[in-house]
């Protein structure tokens, strides 16, 4: 079954759903490709980043098509970041200055199946699971899929590639239409935990996003609609202090009794969970071009997986689909045009969210925990506070506007300069009035 004329998305994840939504309301026909099976029917896989937090960008995107009300119904906000030390008081830090913005806490999969019912329920779009793309060629839109039935061909005007970081659609653009990848892989992996419900309740407060910051490693946690919450370790896969090197229930019990000391109370699946789930793969995905000619493209993590330490992956694919679609309103369904415009357009910007995102481990992982840290966060209200929109921290632009993460990243720089030499200068008169002080005394 198949009809040159259509546009094929390939992969009905949460990028691809989306995508075929924007596409359908355009009067376009769909074809949706997913090599699993339908995962409204289906157990979810173990171990596999259960929640994701959605903010502004995502959020704007789902207005767009009138999904944002049902998802939020599900979704527990987040109004900071709860640090645990390994001795001592929790620490609440806020998102924002005034205490009330708030990222929100998301079922993946509830989000994505409510993706795909959108775009299933739309005039113009068919959905293929259990097809997993394995051939293509770019100039013709001809793909081959791998289906429990065998092997299947199919034809479309245009093939976008919406199948994630490990894209088989980029690997065909790589064998033969010049695409060059690089993929940036961390010395770092991560593996889900959980913390369940005490008592019914939630065992931790549900309003922020919860860290375990180690220097070199961390924890976090996101609270769950059933009163859980969602570990992730992100830690070194090899060396000490590994995932690696900690592996018999007597070394994770020991482990976590001298690092985590709060969680072995929290969590009594620990060991299970550890042993059970799967270390995860974390890296940034850099391709060029996105495109070929008017007939193939990538979107989402096909085209520029990022690391998820700004909790940003899902929500900038998101952008890609409304920029995508603007361009195409803007040539007025000019794929050849449309095509090289989104490229354009979205490169700058994804390489400043890679980079942040980077940056963002270092300050969850080590700098969360510092007086010092703590104080600029202090300082860096303030000054939002007593200039309303002229000083807004790189936090707030990133996870509360839809301001361009390439905008973002050139004025944050900008503020600290000047921030920098305010700082300097403050310190220059403080140091003359001692001197003086002590001149005169
Ligand atoms: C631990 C972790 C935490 C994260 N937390 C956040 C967060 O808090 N906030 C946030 O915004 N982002 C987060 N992300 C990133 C986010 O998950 C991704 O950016 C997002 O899922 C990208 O969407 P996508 O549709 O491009 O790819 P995916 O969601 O990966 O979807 C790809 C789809 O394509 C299908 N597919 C793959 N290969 C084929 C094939 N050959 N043929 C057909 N179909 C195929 C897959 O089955 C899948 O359905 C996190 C990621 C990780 C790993």
């Amino acid at each position: 079954m198949s009809d040159p004329d259509e546009i094929a998305v390939v992969g009905a994840g949460l990028a691809g759903c989306l995508l075929a939504c924007f596409l359908a309301r355009r009067g376009l026909r769909v074809a949706l490709y997913e090599r699993r099976p339908d995962p409204r029917t289906g157990a979810v896989e173990r171990g596999r980043s259960i929640n994701l937090a959605l903010s502004e960008r995502g959020l704007d995107a789902l207005r767009r098509i009138g999904l944002d009300r049902q998802v939020m119904a599900d979704a527990l906000p987040m109004r900071g970041r709860v640090i645990h030390p390994v001795k001592g008081e929790l620490d609440f830090q806020p998102y924002s200055h005034d205490g009330q913005r708030a990222i929100n806490s998301i079922s993946r999969s509830a989000l994505n199946n409510a993706l795909l019912t959108a775009a299933a329920g739309q005039p113009g779009v068919r959905i293929a699971f259990d097809h997993r793309l394995t051939g293509l060629d770019p100039r013709t839109g001809e793909m081959t899929y791998e289906t429990p039935d065998g092997t299947t061909k199919a034809r479309a005007a245009v093939v976008l590639g919406a199948d994630g970081a490990g894209s088989a659609v980029r690997a065909q653009l790589l064998a033969h239409a010049g695409l060059t990848e690089s993929l940036d892989f961390l010395d770092y992996g991560y593996k889900e935990l959980r913390i369940p419900p005490r008592d019914g309740e939630f065992a931790l407060s549900p309003d922020a996003l919860h860290i375990w910051p180690r220097g070199t490693s961390m924890m976090i946690a996101l609270p769950n609609p059933d009163r859980s919450f969602t570990c992730t370790l992100f830690w070194p896969t090899s060396g000490t202090s590994s995932f690696a090197s900690i592996g018999s229930p007597a070394a994770i019990e020991r482990h976590f009794a001298e690092h985590y000391p709060d969680l072995i109370e929290l969590a009594p699946t620990l060991v299970e969970d550890y042993r059970h789930n799967p270390v995860g793969a974390l890296g940034t995905v850099r391709c060029t071009p996105w495109h070929v000619g008017g007939t193939a493209a990538l979107i989402g993590d096909a085209a520029h997986a990022i690391v998820p330490f700004y909790g940003q992956g899902a929500n900038c694919a998101f952008e890609d689909v409304v920029e995508l679609d603007r361009c195409l309103e803007e040539t007025g369904g000019d794929w050849t045009r449309a095509l090289p415009l989104y490229e354009e357009r979205r490169r700058d910007n994804t390489e400043a969210i890679a980079r942040m995102a980077l940056a963002n481990f270092v300050e969850m992982r080590d700098k969360v925990a510092s007086p010092v840290f703590q104080l600029q966060k202090k300082v860096e209200h303030a000054l939002e506070r007593a200039l309303p929109g002229r000083y807004v921290s790189r936090y707030e632009l990133v996870s509360f506007s839809t301001v361009p993460y390439a905008q973002v990243w050139r004025r944050v720089r900008r503020q600290h300069r000047v921030l920098g030499a305010a700082v300097g200068a403050g310190a220059l008169l403080i140091g003359g009035a001692i001197l003086r002080g002590r001149r005169s005394a």
